[in-house]
C-alpha cells in the first residue's frame, strides 16, 4: 500500500490552516458533532482515539427506540420502526464497508474484551507442541489479561506460552521483518498470533497484509484487535485473509462510552457449525430460536457467534455514528487524515519548533505506517507539559510514564485545531 503525499507545501500560519479547512471537502462533518467547551470556548479535542465525540444525531436515534418501547412494549421486537429482533442487521453493510468484509463475516455484539475472549474460545486450540500465543510486548493490558487467562484456562502456564514481540534495542516500533522472523522461528509451537493492527501506544500501523501472508505460509492463525484501527485506517480483512478480528466502537467510531463491539470471522470459518464456541439463543438459527428446543443449531455466518439479544439503546448511538461514516466514506476520510496528521507531523518536526529538542515523535513518520495518532515521548517534565496543554484548552491523552497521544480525526478535527495545538505546545515548551 503506498499513500503518496500530494505535493503539499505546508506553511506554519493560521491563515494557511484556515485555507486548508475552507478547501476541505469533508469540512461539513464537523458540524455534525458536539465539541466540548473549555472556559466557554470550543476545546481543541484531540482525543478521538480514546473516546470519540457525540454525533448530534445520537439523541434522535435513541429517542426513536425509547418512543417505540413506550408505544409497543414487547411488540417492538417486531413492530418498532427498526424491529429489535433484527436490529444487529442494520450494521452489516456499514461494518462490511469499514472492514472490507463479506456480509456473512461480521456481526455487531458485546464489548471488545468479551469478544476477544469469545474468539479465542474458537481460535485458540492448543494441541501437542503448538500451545503458544504471540502478541506485541506493548499490547493493551486488557488483551494481555485475556490472553494470559485463556492460557490458564487450558491448564497451561502463561510463562511458557506467551511470546512477546519486542522492538530492537533503542527502537520503539516493530519491524515487519522481525515479526516475520519470530513467527518463522517459532512456527511449530505457535497456536495463535494476536496483533493490534494499530498499536494503541506508539500509533504504529503494522503491515497486516505481509504479516497475514506469512501466517498463511506458516499455517498460523492470525487474529487482529482493531480497537485503534476501525474508522481510522482502511481495512481489507477478507482479501488479506485475516482469520478473525474484533473492535470497539467508542474510539474512532464515536458510538459513546461502552459502545457495542463487533467481530469479523473469515467466511472460510464463519459457516462451519462444527467449530467450537460458547453459545446462546441469539446465535441459534432464527427458524428454531423461539421453539425453545434443546439443541443449539448455530446460524450460519459470524452471527452464529452471538449469545445474547442486542443492546438496542447502545446500538442506536452506533447507528447514528455509522451513518456519518457511510456518508463520508472511509477512503475520503483516510485521504484527509493523511493530510491532517501529515500537517501535525510537519509542524512538530519543523526546525523552528522547540518541540524537536524536548519531545520525541515515536510514531512512524511514513503515512502508510500510522493512522491519525501521533505519540510524543517527553524527555522530562512530561506531566507538567501535558497539564499546561490542558489548561490552554487542549483535550488530549496522557499515558504513563511519559507519552502524550494526539489524534486529529478527519471527521471533526480541522487544520486549525492542529495549528493551534502545535502553537500551544511550543509556547508550553518555551515557557518551561
Ligand atoms: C480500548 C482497548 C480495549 C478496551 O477494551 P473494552 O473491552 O472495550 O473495555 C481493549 N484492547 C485494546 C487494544 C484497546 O485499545
Amino acid at each position: 500500500m503506498c499513500y503518496s503525499f500530494p505535493n503539499m507545501q505546508f506553511e506554519n500560519t493560521l491563515a494557511f490552516a484556515k485555507k486548508m479547512d475552507r478547501e476541505d471537502p469533508l469540512k461539513a462533518f464537523r458540524k455534525e458533532f458536539y465539541i466540548p467547551k473549555v472556559k466557554g470556548k470550543d476545546s481543541i479535542y484531540l482525543c478521538g482515539n480514546s473516546l470519540g465525540l457525540q454525533p448530534k444525531g445520537v439523541e434522535k436515534h435513541i429517542m426513536t427506540e425509547i418512543e417505540d418501547w413506550r408505544k409497543y412494549g414487547v411488540e417492538g421486537h417486531l413492530h418498532a420502526r427498526n424491529p429489535w429482533l433484527y436490529y444487529h442487521h442494520l450494521f452489516t453493510q456499514p461494518l462490511c464497508d469499514l472492514t472490507g468484509a463479506k456480509k456473512d463475516e461480521v456481526v455487531c455484539m458485546n464489548n471488545l474484551t468479551v469478544n476477544l475472549n469469545l474468539m479465542m474460545v474458537t481460535f485458540y486450540r492448543p494441541q501437542g507442541k503448538k500451545t503458544k500465543i504471540i502478541l506485541e510486548g506493548s499490547a493493551f493490558p486488557s488483551d494481555y489479561y485475556a490472553v494470559e487467562q485463556q492460557i490458564r484456562f487450558h491448564g497451561l502456564d502463561p510463562k511458557d506460552s506467551i511470546i512477546e514481540l519486542l522492538p530492537k534495542t533503542g527502537e520503539v516500533t516493530l519491524r515487519t521483518e522481525d515479526i516475520i522472523d519470530t513467527l518463522t522461528k517459532n512456527k511449530d509451537e505457535i497456536a495463535l498470533v494476536m496483533i493490534g493492527a494499530v498499536n494503541y501506544y506508539s500509533g504504529q500501523f503494522f503491515d497486516i497484509k505481509k504479516i497475514s501472508e506469512s501466517c498463511q505460509k506458516l499455517g498460523l492463525i492470525l487474529g487482529l484487535d482493531l480497537a485503534h484501527a476501525m474508522g481510522n485506517v482502511e481495512l481489507k480483512l477478507h482479501d488479506w485473509n485475516i482469520d478473525f478480528a474484533m473492535w470497539c466502537s467508542y474510539k474512532y467510531l464515536n458510538s459513546g462510552p461502552g459502545g457495542v463491539s463487533g467481530v469479523f470471522i473469515h467466511n472460510k470459518y464463519a459457516n462451519r457449525p462444527d467449530l467450537p464456541r460458547f453459545a446462546g439463543w441469539w446465535g441459534n438459527d432464527e427458524k428454531t430460536r423461539f421453539k425453545m428446543e434443546k439443541h443449539f443449531v448455530p446460524k450460519s455466518g459470524a452471527e452464529g457467534w452471538q449469545m445474547s439479544n442486542a443492546p438496542v439503546m447502545n446500538m442506536a448511538a452506533h447507528k447514528a455514528s455509522l451513518e456519518l461514516f457511510q456518508k463520508a466514506g472511509m477512503k475520503n476520510l483516510r485521504k484527509k487524515s493523511i493530510q491532517l496528521t501529515g500537517y501535525l507531523h510537519w509542524l512538530l518536526s519543523s526546525h523552528q519548533s522547540p518541540v524537536t529538542s524536548q519531545l520525541e515523535i515515536i510514531t512512524p513518520s511514513k503515512p502508510s505506517e500510522r493512522g491519525c495518532q501521533i505519540s510524543l515521548q517527553t524527555k522530562s517534565n512530561g506531566k507538567k507539559i501535558f497539564d499546561k496543554l490542558t489548561r490552554a484548552g487542549v483535550i488530549a491523552d496522557w499515558r504513563e510514564p511519559d507519552v502524550i497521544r494526539i489524534a486529529p480525526v478527519p471527521l471533526y478535527n480541522s487544520f486549525e485545531d492542529v495549528w493551534h495545538f502545535a502553537d500551544i505546545l511550543s509556547s508550553a515548551l518555551r515557557s518551561k
